[in-house]
């Protein structure tokens, strides 16, 4: 049977766009449709806005910092008009860039909510379209449980686009999300708390790093509230939000975001027309080629809940279109040793096994640590600590973690990645020559272990 597309992708987001161009490139009738906005998460409401305003974040303690150099600057005012301006503006251009790759790589591009209608059918703006192959990409959506008062709080679809910045910000969750725009938020001049339910934030990195992090951060003033939860919340005369917590304490803020996780993006999709099968966290369940249980549909990104990031998606979307169109080049993605940056202030890198999974998956293990205070703070007052530590397996030799919290943390663990990939031994690390005078150099010069 002919049909109208070889693939149809629903969503231009980050594993869409990616699968669609490569697909394209290949050979293939490609159509993507996308129903909000083209790049998708990680361009519009995710790590380039956020990245963004982390740099905007980051200048009030440049401003703190600059004295020490000799700088006298007036007292610094801040904008978030501007800021806001400046970021759509950016953000408008990449929409247009990702415009021109898709049309120009020979996708046909649909905008507008597209739903599966059979295994084979696609509709989109009252227009049914054949494929051989559908691509479900159609990523994730901010969950906010639904506590008494929850529609008074915004997740960070919101954040992006608040026409003020709020006085006093009350940011729930202990994951990427709430620890960046708390350090947003605070570094902008917002008073912030942070609260989490839990007994230390950012659960599942190393123990080090998540300590580390919650005394940087409480040096820097930040309020934070760990074993806290909220039952309720209520607007008050003024339209300011009076939070109630489960443990009976009341807080005060003019803006309760949460980024409590996010949940697949299904609404309207029409998978009850189809054999797809969700798992049981409720994400699109596919095999290792990111196949669904039904034989003519496929699925990768955030939908399918494994590693929710835009890097891994591009490496879907890369590994889906050549499976279909190139199988003489198709490579698995390796989940193994994906390197990832918390972009808080003071930012966490790192890549590879934390200290407990090591310990927990038996291996004999040797740490080694450094924490110092960065050379460019010997001349201010700034009392920040970085932290660096690295996961030996001492038998072996190998380096199986390296964990990183400081100034370009993001930076400089996408190099050691590599190195770790690549089965590097803490005799490669000893044996490299560092970059002097740098922090990355500690890295290399780390020769006694703290713990064995
Ligand atoms: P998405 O990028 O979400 O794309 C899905 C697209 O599908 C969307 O454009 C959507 O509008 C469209 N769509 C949905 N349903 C339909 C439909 N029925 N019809 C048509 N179109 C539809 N990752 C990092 O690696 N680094 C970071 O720094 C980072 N920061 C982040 C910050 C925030 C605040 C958030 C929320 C996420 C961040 N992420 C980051 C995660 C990253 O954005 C996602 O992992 C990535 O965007 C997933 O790509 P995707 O292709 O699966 O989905
Ligand atoms: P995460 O899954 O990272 O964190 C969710 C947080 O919310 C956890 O601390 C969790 O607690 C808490 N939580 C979950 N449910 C509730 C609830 N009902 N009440 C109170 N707290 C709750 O999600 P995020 O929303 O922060 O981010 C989504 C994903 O986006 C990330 O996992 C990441 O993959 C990606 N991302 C990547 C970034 C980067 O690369 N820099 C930046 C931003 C996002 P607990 O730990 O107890 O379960």
């Amino acid at each position: 049977m002919a049909y109208d597309f070889d693939l149809y992708v629903i969503g231009a987001g980050s594993g869409g766009v990616r699968a669609a161009r490569f697909a394209a490139g290949f050979g293939a009738k490609v159509a993507v449709a996308e129903s909000r906005y083209l790049g998708g998460t990680c361009v519009n409401v995710g790590c380039v806005p956020k990245k963004l305003l982390v740099y905007g974040a980051h200048f009030a303690e440049d401003f703190e910092q600059a004295s020490g150099f000799g700088w006298s600057l007036d007292e610094a005012q801040f904008d978030w008009a501007t800021l806001i301006a400046n970021k759509d503006r950016e953000i408008n251009r990449l929409n247009g860039i990702y415009r021109n790759l898709l049309v120009n790589s020979g996708v046909t591009l649909h905008e507008g909510h597209a739903s599966i209608v059979d295994p084979h059918t696609v509709e989109i703006n009252g227009e049914r379209f054949s494929a051989k192959n559908i691509l479900i990409a159609t990523g994730g959506w901010p969950q906010i449980p639904e506590i008494p008062g929850h529609e008074h709080a915004i997740s960070s679809n919101q954040a992006f686009f608040l026409k003020e910045l709020p006085k006093r910000v009350l940011v729930v969750g202990g994951g990427y999300i709430a620890v960046e725009f708390a350090g947003i938020f605070h570094g902008l001049g917002a008073q912030t708390t942070l609260l989490y339910r839990g007994e230390l934030f950012l659960r599942g990195f190393d123990g080090a790093v998540r300590k580390h992090l919650q005394e940087e951060l409480t040096k820097r003033g930040m309020d934070l509230q760990f074993n806290a939860d909220i039952e309720r919340i209520d607007k008050q005369a003024d339209g300011s939000l009076k939070v109630t917590l489960k443990d009976g304490r009341q807080l005060e803020a003019d803006c309760v975001f949460y980024a409590t996780g996010r949940r697949p993006m299904l609404d309207n999709l029409g998978l009850e027309n189809t054999g797809v099968k969700l798992d049981k966290k409720g994400f699109v369940e596919v095999d290792e080629l990111y196949q669904t249980a039904e034989p003519s549909i496929l699925a990768l990104g955030d939908v399918i809940g494994r590693v929710q990031l835009t890097p891994v998606a591009l490496a879907e979307g890369m590994a889906v279109a050549r499976r279909l169109f190139k199988p003489e080049q198709y490579r698995p993605v390796d989940y193994k040793m994906i390197p990832t940056a918390v972009f808080s202030l003071p930012n966490i890198g790192t890549v590879g096994l934390t200290e407990e999974e090591a310990r927990e998956a038996g291996h004999d293990v040797q740490i080694f640590e450094s924490r110092f205070r960065p050379m460019k703070l010997t001349l201010t007052e700034c009392q920040e600590r970085t932290l660096m530590k690295l996961v030996v397996d001492a038998k072996t030799d190998k380096v199986l973690g390296c964990h990183m919290v400081g100034p370009d943390a993001g930076e400089i663990v996408q190099g050691l990645a590599i190195a770790l990939k690549a089965g590097a031994t803490k005799r490669d690390f000893d044996e490299t020559i560092g970059v002097h005078p740098t922090a990355a150099e500690e890295f290399v010069t780390m020769r006694t272990p703290v713990a064995g």
